[in-house]
């Protein structure tokens, strides 16, 4: 990325145009909790969201070890986003790519995914314990294929992403002054790069996990106890094992946040600051709320928005969806 003496910027290419997202201050949430709160505008990569940053990190990776050459073909599993990411990337570079997803995720995804010319594979949603479960079927095709397996949860090369973009990036952002940063995980990239990145210039940053109601992280971090309790209608998010990149990052503390709670952040942002946030970024602000007030006021927190609203359009906007899982529904759509 150039930057001109006025300071716009020209990006070479799609890779050079993932990142470096703004930090935008959540005014309502700052006001609440007399601390400044930011969300990482994650929404405004090329693809949508955060998980661009780890298509491209891994990508990059498996190039540089000479596994992906030219013409060559990726496979992973994935909940959409890093399949969305994954497939951009490899449009931009010359890869195919074979996108294995749960057919319980958005509709919205599912399309752009077939939209940008992925070969989609959905299957039935299976606990990770399962041999039919998506990670699983994406690791057997990608052997059967002779394809180059991206392995999200488990290749650090994602995490690696994080630690060397993201986590400097909200460094720079909050000039050091940032106190907290708290996400959630799916494959715990976000947040295992970030933690590591933080850490490594000020020990002392608390690192939150914020995890949905019914994944097993929550209770992993607090007692060790990795049991799963029930479920949540985000998406990408929430966990019943600990993915490779988690391992060895330090969490100093995590909470649960209810569906509804998050909810109420993704329609007062809508409504309020005119910031239209998925379902994982909602449960990320309202961890940062909760965060901000255990800090108590004039501290600064940091959280991820991690993709945006219209890939959820069908399922969080849609007052009948919502009534059916007796949840709020969105004041002016009621
Ligand atoms: N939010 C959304 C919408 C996602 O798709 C994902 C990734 N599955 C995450 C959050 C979690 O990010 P990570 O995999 O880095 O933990």
């Amino acid at each position: 990325m150039t930057t001109t003496p006025h300071g716009h910027q020209t990006a070479a290419d799609l890779a050079d145009a993932i990142g470096n997202t703004p930090l935008i201050r959540l005014r309502r949430a700052s006001d609440a909790t007399g601390c400044d709160i930011y969300g990482k505008a994650e929404f405004m990569n090329p693809g949508g969201s955060v998980k661009d940053r780890a298509g491209l990190a891994i990508i990059r990776d498996a190039e540089e070890r000479g596994l992906l050459k030219p013409g060559g073909t990726l496979v992973e599993g994935t909940a959409g986003n890093t399949g969305i990411g994954l497939t951009l990337v490899g449009n931009a570079r010359g890869y195919r790519s074979v996108i294995v997803m749960p057919e319980t995720q958005s509709r919205e995804k599912i399309d752009f995914l077939r939209m940008i010319g992925a070969d989609l594979r959905l299957v039935p949603a299976k606990p990770y314990r399962d041999p039919g479960n998506y990670v699983h079927v994406s690791r057997r095709l990608a052997e059967e294929m002779g394809a180059v397996w991206a392995n999200q949860f488990d290749n650090l090369a994602n995490r690696d992403g994080h630690r060397l973009t993201t986590g400097p990036e909200i460094w720079d952002q909050t000039m050091g002054r940032v106190d907290a940063f708290t996400c959630a995980c799916g494959t715990g990239g976000t947040l295992a790069g970030v933690s590591i990145a933080l850490k490594e210039r000020n020990p002392d940053v608390r690192i939150v996990l914020a995890d949905p109601e019914g994944s097993g992280l929550y209770g992993w971090v607090k007692s060790n106890d990795l049991t799963v309790t029930g479920s949540s209608i985000t998406e990408g998010i929430g966990q019943s094992r600990v993915p490779g990149n988690l391992e060895g990052v330090v969490i100093d503390d995590a909470v649960r946040i209810p569906d509804a709670e998050a909810l109420e952040q993704v329609f007062d942002l809508m409504i309020h600051e005119g910031l239209s946030i998925g379902g994982s970024a909602g449960i990320n602000v309202a961890a940062a709320i909760r965060v901000a007030r255990d800090l108590g006021p004039g501290h600064t927190v940091v959280t991820v928005l991690c993709d945006g609203a219209a890939r959820y359009q069908s399922k969080l906007f849609n007052p009948e969806f919502l009534r059916g899982k007796g949840l709020p529904v969105p004041p002016w759509m009621a």
